[in-house]
């Protein structure tokens, strides 16, 4: 049986494409992403060779998935699109393939099996680095300047 919930960023990153499993979605994502340019006539084959499927959460669902993003405070960064997905993968008890944040933190709120995007993972994995604003220096492990004093600004130093 099918286990992966794909949401809208999970088909701009293009995952459902470059995956032999199935995975599922719901109407509203499909309307949202069936005009990204780069799924033209992917998408049909995707649904051809039965590798996406289309299904809609019930009501009920919906409105338990609703109640619950307006308790994390997500909802206002949430479309009924990104609703509909989690619902349908809470429905399913599937595991929700994302790249959004306030889904993902809706998502695991609820206790759903969240996969995050592997490409935008790796990319977003760094090094800390803190440094003087002052002095324009780095130092490891400190919280202030061993030469002026000043607290250290971060950063992330992105491969
Ligand atoms: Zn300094």
């Amino acid at each position: 049986m099918a286990s992966r919930v794909y949401d809208a960023s999970a088909f701009y990153a293009g995952v459902p494409f470059a995956s032999p499993e199935l995975g599922l979605t719901t109407t509203l994502v499909f309307d949202e992403i069936k005009h990204i340019k780069k799924s033209h006539g992917a998408l049909e084959t995707l649904l051809d060779t039965n590798r996406l499927q289309i299904q809609d959460p019930d009501s009920t669902s919906i409105e338990f998935v609703s109640n619950e993003a307006k308790k994390t405070g997500d909802i206002q960064k949430l479309s009924g699109a990104d609703i509909s997905a989690v619902a349908l993968a809470h429905e399913l008890k599937a595991t929700l393939i994302t790249d959004d944040f306030a889904i993902s933190n809706l998502a695991k709120n609820i206790r759903l099996q969240v996969q995050p995007i592997m490409t935008k993972g790796i990319r977003d994995v760094g090094k800390w680095l803190h440094y003087c604003a002052g002095c324009k220096k780095e130092f490891s492990g400190l919280e202030f300047c061993p030469n002026c004093g000043n607290k250290l600004n971060r950063k992330l130093l992105k491969r």
